[in-house]
């Protein structure tokens, strides 16, 4: 639902929000932040180079949002996320008319705080988390890496494809990711050997996060199924190839991709992108219709997203050289080939409960071209051709040293453009 809140004209009465990159006053999303001194995690929303200390402004609010918003004094934004869509939109229509009425200003400012101070969190207690493969584009290209007979089974366009994974090591942007030690079977060797992933690869993706969920045994019928999502994030599910290729026959994923999983720390809200919604894009010919279970014709016509999603990378070197990021990809949130809202209506289908904070990856979001693509398994072509760096270096896949940046930001015409701030990790031996 587009309204006022979207209004480009809007001016916020914070300076640093107009013409911010990521987080103008028509974004508001929501984290969970903390002060430098070791004051307690509690709920925010950034707002150009600031953050708003929700908890302290609550008072000011609707007195069922302000109820809401006080549980994120808890350090989370679980219960904020389970009062359910209603209660988020007046959330933001409550910050919005703060933070656009010069009048509040003298109730609000002393809550506001200079981000580069504040440290941010995980959003949410993560009860559980589900990676999707809904990158068709990836599946192919992995697919054709790991059976070249028979890149796409035939079950990827009925059922959309994920794994539970692991939700405890799941880690806010920022830091350190250990280079994970493995059992890998190099090419040509009868036995495997046990050591330090040789492959190791990020995943492009975006988070879809939780906010009401469902009963046991009480499925969620996809025309209800987008109401039940309280944000997107951005994710990146690193993962060790090497590792991935020997274990992953016959049950899927396990430690190739369980030792660390990144997110960016604000949630935007599915309101925040309302205005980058889009028609999910039309199946290729020959591509068999949605199951009557997944298909929802309001869904189809505006329930895809357009979010242009980019990744960099630095090298240690570059770094103490002073150079720019080399960008290794840029592409768009329309890749994905089943919908948000499907997700989470084929996760509850059998009756499993979703529950408020649970986390699902979207699978890697790799697009047609080269330009596009998500990971460095596909870039390189699984190693066999090294990307070249502005020093004269290359890689394959991650040297220790190096830094992954994930952004992404939604823009369109006659709108302003929201931004997601970034993932990034550095690798560590
Ligand atoms: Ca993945």
């Amino acid at each position: 639902m587009i309204d006022h809140t979207h209004d480009p004209a809007a001016v916020c009465w914070v300076e640093s929000a107009a013409g911010h990159a990521d987080f103008p006053v028509q974004n508001l999303p929501l984290g969970i932040f903390s002060l430098a001194g070791g004051s307690a995690p509690r709920g925010g929303t950034a707002i150009g180079d600031a953050v708003l200390d929700l908890v302290a402004i609550a008072p000011l609010l609707e007195a069922d949002v302000a109820a809401a918003v006080k549980t994120t004094a808890g350090g989370t934004l679980n219960a904020l996320a389970a009062a359910g869509p209603d209660v988020l939109r007046r959330l933001r229509h409550g910050l919005f008319a703060l933070l656009t009425d010069p009048a509040q200003r003298p109730k609000v400012a002393n809550h506001l705080h200079d981000a580069a101070g504040c440290t941010l969190h995980l959003p949410f207690a993560i009860g559980d988390y589900t990676d999707f493969y809904t990158g068709i584009h990836h599946a192919e290209n992995i697919g054709r890496i790991f059976r070249p007979d028979n890149p796409l089974l035939p079950n990827y366009k009925y059922v959309p494809i994920g794994y539970h994974g692991r939700a405890s090591s799941v880690r806010v942007s920022g830091g350190e990711v250990r280079r994970p030690m493995g059992q890998t079977r190099p090419a040509g060797h009868e036995a495997p050997g046990f050591g330090p992933s040789r492959r190791l690869d990020y995943e492009l993706e975006m988070a879809i996060w939780v906010g009401q969920g469902n009963e046991l045994g009480q499925p969620v019928p996809i025309g209800e199924a987008g109401a039940h999502i309280a944000g997107l994030s951005l994710l990146n599910d690193w993962s060790a190839r090497d590792v991935q290729a020997w274990e992953y026959q016959p049950l899927g994923p396990f430690l190739a991709k369980n030792f660390h999983t990144g997110v960016s720390p604000w949630v935007v809200t599915l309101d925040a992108l309302a205005p980058f919604r889009r028609a999910q894009p039309p199946r290729p010919a020959g591509d068999p219709a949605p199951l009557p279970y997944l298909y929802d014709e309001a869904d189809q016509a505006s329930g895809a997203f357009d979010i242009t999603m980019e990744v960099l990378l630095t090298t240690r070197a570059m770094r103490e050289a002073g150079l720019s990021p080399h960008r290794l990809s840029i592409g768009s949130t329309l890749a994905m080939y089943w919908t948000p809202a499907q997700l989470v209506a084929h996760h509850a289908s059998n009756g499993c409960n979703l529950a408020p904070g649970d986390l699902l990856g979207t699978g890697t979001l790799s697009g047609a071209d080269p330009s596009s693509f998500g990971s460095l398994m596909e870039i390189t072509a699984s190693g066999t051709q090294p990307i070249a760096l502005p020093t004269g270096e290359t890689r394959t896949f991650l040297e220790d040293g190096d830094e992954v940046v994930m952004t992404a930001w939604a823009e369109a015409e006659g709108r302003v453009r929201v931004g997601f701030g970034s993932c990034a990790g550095v690798i560590a031996p």
